[in-house]
């Protein structure tokens, strides 16, 4: 009944956009800057996982686009944002093909710099027969990404697959709400939470930064996310797999119930639900609005395999939330 009651909401506040505005790819909404990591990911399929000083054969090899900068970019721009990427490759054939991507899906990629003598980043993700995995990234040129400081009129959302200073020198200069998804977990990253206007962590990394065992559910996610906020203004939005999302702003807070699934690879979801949300924002939507969209699209991520090719459009989403 309560998730009805989210869906109705969402839906409405989306047809008042639609109505007031024209379609939401033409309306007056922020540009989403995505400031964050490019990657390839190759994804090695193998019976069991090696142990340590073992080799094993892989019976097949998926290349994918990755890394979750570009998976948020892509899913903020299917949702129908104006999207700019800020990111570092190599000059190798993979920054070549993950700027096509990009470009392939309206992303405006003139801010992905283009850097010699390092390579574009990687990961290599082992999965074994029963879904189990073991992932090694090497940053390559993320972790070259330098400091931009020119301000950009618009939304900012980071991750943390980049330097925190570079992160650090966007948010001073980010004339727009600034969003930072603080994953992975990083404690050091703290020190980002006072320039933060809206947070969004999920429910592991939530408890790494509150400092407590774990959490379970809504109730815990709300008083550890009150606990954790740096300034009274300060948003926070904790993901919960299956159960959804909460978020607290001011002296309130929600729960939004996760849309009822069978998920096939939750891969990329909680970078959906990051990229879904920022649009969303960009649109000033109301979190309370948002929520429910977000973990629409979220959901539906979990429904096709990989994190790019997963990312739904809004006219899914939509039509999820209306079935
Ligand atoms: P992460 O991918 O960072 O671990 P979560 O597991 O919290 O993040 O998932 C992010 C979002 O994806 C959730 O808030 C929810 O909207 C959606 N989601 C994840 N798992 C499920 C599921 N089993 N059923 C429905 N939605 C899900």
């Amino acid at each position: 009944m309560a998730a009805r009651a989210w869906r109705l909401r969402a839906l409405a506040a989306t047809l008042a956009i639609v109505f007031k505005r024209g379609h939401w790819w033409e309306n007056d909404a922020m540009d989403v800057h995505i400031l964050g990591s490019i990657n390839v990911d190759t994804i090695l399929s193998v019976d069991a996982l090696p142990t340590a000083g073992e080799t094993v054969l892989a019976a097949q090899v998926t290349r994918l686009p990755g890394g979750k900068g570009a998976n948020q970019a892509v899913a903020a721009a299917r949702m129908g944002a104006r999207v700019t990427m800020t990111g570092a490759v190599g000059a190798d054939a993979d920054g070549d093909w993950m700027r096509a991507v990009l470009k392939g899906e309206e992303v405006d990629v003139r801010g992905i710099a283009t850097l010699a003598g390092v390579p574009t980043g990687a990961a290599m993700i082992a999965v074994d027969a029963a879904g189990e995995n073991q992932i090694i990234v090497a940053p390559g040129a993320n972790a070259l990404l330098a400091p931009e400081t020119a301000p950009k009129p618009g939304l900012i959302l980071a991750q943390l697959e980049i330097p925190l200073d570079t992160i650090a020198s966007a948010f001073a200069a980010s004339a727009g709400p600034r969003l930072l998804n603080a994953a992975p977990f990083i404690p050091a990253a703290c020190a980002l939470f006072a320039h933060t206007d809206l947070l969004i962590v999920n429910q592991h990394e939530l408890a790494g930064y509150a400092d407590v065992p774990a959490i379970s559910g809504p109730a815990e996610a709300i008083a550890a996310a009150r606990a954790l906020r740096a300034h009274p203004q300060q948003q926070i939005v904790v993901t919960l797999g299956g159960q959804g999302a909460v978020a607290v702003f001011g002296d309130a807070a929600i729960h939004a119930p996760a849309l009822s699934v069978t998920p096939r690879d939750t891969v990329g979801a909680g970078d959906c639900f990051c990229g879904a949300m920022a649009a969303l924002i960009a649109e000033e939507m109301d979190l309370a609005a948002v929520l429910p969209l977000a973990n629409a699209a979220a959901a539906l991520c979990t429904q096709t395999v990989g994190a790019i090719p997963a990312m739904p459009a809004r006219a899914a989403v939509m039509a999820a939330l209306a079935g």
